[in-house]
């Protein structure tokens, strides 16, 4: 301890108050345990104040501009005008909110805040910086801490974030105008879910793709329909290529690439090496953890080659008084992922028989359409030994998907043939990042494609379309005919 320093002892330190750090510290206040959660910034982290909420927000807003100014088939003619600031501060008043509601939430349980920068002094406290001239710091001890500190955008060489024209998610976010041109780095999630939020205000878009695909990480057949909206609005994707630095020109910036292999150089537009002119740039290719600015090797705990701490399925680290939960503990960098790493971590410091199941996590990406996925693909199953059976239906037998006007993709299930068990889901469609939880529940409690099949759904509604791909694996869809 630093002379001149105040300390203070808690049960439970909580570093980081994102979705993985303020749900353990409210789970630990209801379990009764001495809490204390330390954030530098804002509470909500990435996800309510840059990340998850804010996204969403503006992709309903372009969504509502979009849809209003192109509804003349539905006999609606109008032209609407974007005023981006004042979206950009009705985005604000969802963030601040929510942001006030974790807040209180957490006063509310009884969790002790602290506002500042936390680093490990040793295994068993931290000093916690205070922002501001002679703000000063403090010491905590604690009994067990859980590491909740997140992730940033990951920088590529000659794009520096501190300049002006080059964006990371969170400054795209909070533009005051609609870019006319813009240029994205990388086509996954978040790549995607912007360049459709600007296309649909008006931007033209190009993506530059290192790989050949959107949303590499998924199934062809997923992002097949995601791809070919892009392109109606105007997309320009760019595949098998890499951005290499950008320079001022009189009206923008012109962003150079160069293809990734040679035979792509030869057969690509532009050859090896070509630019696309913007107004900005806004680089999307990663995420990386904030493992490096908390002094780890001080409390003993070392990182993968990735920069993750790894941790069992209790979500301690190596050693058993510190946890580590959310983004810093690994893929999949999610916050539902992170919130119930968190809710597992208070429970076992509590003593309770807690454990965390990677079985049912589902991932969203909030495109258009979406896509939505839980458990395990047909190739997987396969490869885990199962004999898998699949059954689909596509949105555009679904009466609801018709009067949404919005009836691209389809709903499979996956599932162990002998038994019935449903294994995973895929979903491209409308509202599929809310469809999938009914499966997520499935894969989670074991249920069979005849206990979704013999449920009774709500009509006409988009959820009739994961109760006909269960009838359909069985052989008994009514709306789609069987495999
Ligand atoms: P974070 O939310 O990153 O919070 C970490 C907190 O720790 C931050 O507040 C930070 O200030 C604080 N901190 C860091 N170091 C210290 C320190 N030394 N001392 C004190 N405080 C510290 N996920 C989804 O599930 N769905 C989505 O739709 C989705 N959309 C996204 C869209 C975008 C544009 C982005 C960027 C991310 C999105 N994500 C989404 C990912 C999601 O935001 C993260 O997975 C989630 O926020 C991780 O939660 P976390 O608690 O691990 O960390």
């Amino acid at each position: 301890m630093v002379v001149g320093d105040i300390a203070t002892g808690t049960d439970v330190l909580v570093i980081g108050a994102g979705p993985g750090g303020y749900t353990a510290a409210i789970r630990a206040g209801q379990l009764d345990l001495d809490v204390t959660l330390v954030e530098k910034n804002a509470y909500g982290g990435t996800c309510l104040n840059h990340g998850c909420i804010p996204s969403k927000a503006m992709i309903t807003a372009a969504d509502v501009a979009h849809e209003a100014g192109n509804a003349e088939e539905m006999g609606i003619h109008a032209d609407p005008a974007v005023d981006m600031a004042q979206m950009v501060e009705w985005k604000d008043s969802v963030v601040d909110q929510l942001t006030g509601g974790v807040e209180k939430l957490n006063k509310a349980n009884g969790v002790n805040l602290i506002e500042g920068q936390a680093e490990f002094a040793d295994e068993n406290s931290v000093r916690v910086g205070h922002s501001g001239e002679g703000q000063g710091s403090e010491s905590v001890e604690f009994e067990h801490a859980i590491i909740a500190t997140g992730s940033r955008p990951i920088e590529i060489p000659g794009f520096s974030f501190d300049d002006e024209p080059v964006l990371d998610s969170r400054q795209a976010l909070a533009l005051d105008s609609v870019p006319e041109r813009l240029v994205v780095i990388g086509a996954g999630y978040i790549g995607m879910e912007l360049s459709t939020v600007f296309a649909k205000l008006g931007t033209d878009v190009t993506v530059v793709e290192m790989l050949d695909s959107v949303l590499p990480a998924y199934e062809s057949d997923l992002t097949r329909p995601v791809k070919k909206r892009a392109e109606e609005l105007g997309i320009d994707f760019h595949f098998g290529r890499t951005a290499t630095g950008w320079e001022e020109t009189d009206d923008g910036i012109r962003v150079s690439t160069e293809a990734m292999e040679e035979e792509v150089a030869a057969e690509a537009d532009g050859g090896a090496a070509e630019t696309f002119d913007a107004d900005n740039v806004l680089v999307a290719v990663g995420r990386q953890p904030v493992t490096d600015t908390l002094n780890l090797e001080a409390a003993g705990i070392e990182t993968n080659d990735n920069g993750f701490i790894e941790t069992d399925d209790r979500a301690r680290t190596e050693k058993d008084h510190i946890f580590a939960v959310g983004d810093v503990a690994g893929e999949p960098m999610l916050a539902h992922k992170g919130s119930k790493e968190g809710e597992v971590a208070a429970e076992v410091i509590a003593g309770e028989p807690a454990a965390l199941d990677y079985q049912a996590v589902p991932a969203a990406v909030f495109t258009d359409p979406e896509i939505a996925t839980v458990g395990l693909t047909e190739e997987e199953a396969e490869a885990d030994g199962f004999d898998p059976v699949v059954g689909e239906f596509p949105f555009r037998a679904s009466g609801r998907a018709l009067t949404t006007g919005d009836s691209e993709g389809f709903v499979r299930v996956v599932a162990d043939e002998e038994s019935g068990f449903i294994l995973g889901a895929q979903i491209a469609g409308p509202e599929a990042s809310e469809l999938v939880a009914e499966l997520t529940l499935a894969v989670e409690m074991g249920a069979t494609l005849e206990d979704v099949a013999a449920t009774i759904h709500t009509h006409p509604t988009l959820a009739e379309a994961v109760m006909e791909a269960c009838e359909n694996a069985l052989g008994q869809a009514i709306h789609t005919l069987n495999r």
